[in-house]
């Protein structure tokens, strides 16, 4: 059986992440999100609502657990039985970290491999820095993130803005 695990900060989950999210659940048994603790990215969205709005965006996908972790994602993978890591290309700028950190992750754990999945034309300029400085100035991002991803931003802001 093929586990697969998706690690991310995921700041908010955007429509780009779904899609790999979606493809990678179709050609592995199994797809476990998984949410970073320790971000150096100081989120905007706490760890508990990241994973709560993850887990309602993928609620009709049987085979997607989301899952919040700390530390090492190859330690994480080995513990859940996971032997593919996937990860999303954007632009060329994307490739240069992403090459790093598969090859960093390959020597630490050569049993568990990284499959990359290149973004669809649609997302391809999509991040969730982006999504947050538009919903930031009230722009409306619902092109770019599900429903109840707009609630949260708008909530977020209403809140921070006050
Ligand atoms: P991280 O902080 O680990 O980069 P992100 O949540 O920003 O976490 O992204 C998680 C993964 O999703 C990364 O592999 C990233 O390249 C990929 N990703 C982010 N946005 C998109 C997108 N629009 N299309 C395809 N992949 C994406």
């Amino acid at each position: 059986m093929a586990i697969a695990v998706y690690p991310g900060s995921f700041d908010p989950v955007t429509k780009g992440h779904l899609d790999i999210i979606e493809r990678a659940a179709h050609i592995n048994d199994q797809l476990i999100v998984a949410v970073l603790v320790n971000s150096a990215k100081n989120p905007l969205f706490t760890l508990d609502e990241r994973v709560q709005l993850l887990r309602e965006c993928c609620k009709d996908m049987p085979n997607v657990t989301v899952e919040s972790f700390n530390g090492l994602t190859v330690n994480f993978a080995k513990a859940h039985g996971a032997t593919v890591l996937v990860r999303g290309l954007r632009a060329v700028t994307d490739f240069e970290v992403e090459m790093q950190l598969a090859q960093t992750n390959r020597a630490l754990m050569p049993e568990v491999d990284t499959m990359f999945f290149v973004t669809s034309i649609n997302w391809s300029y999509l991040s969730s820095s982006i999504v947050k400085e538009a919903a930031c100035y009230g722009s409306d991002v619902s092109k770019f993130v599900t429903p109840n991803v707009v609630e949260a931003l708008k909530k977020k802001y209403k809140l921070l803005n006050k």
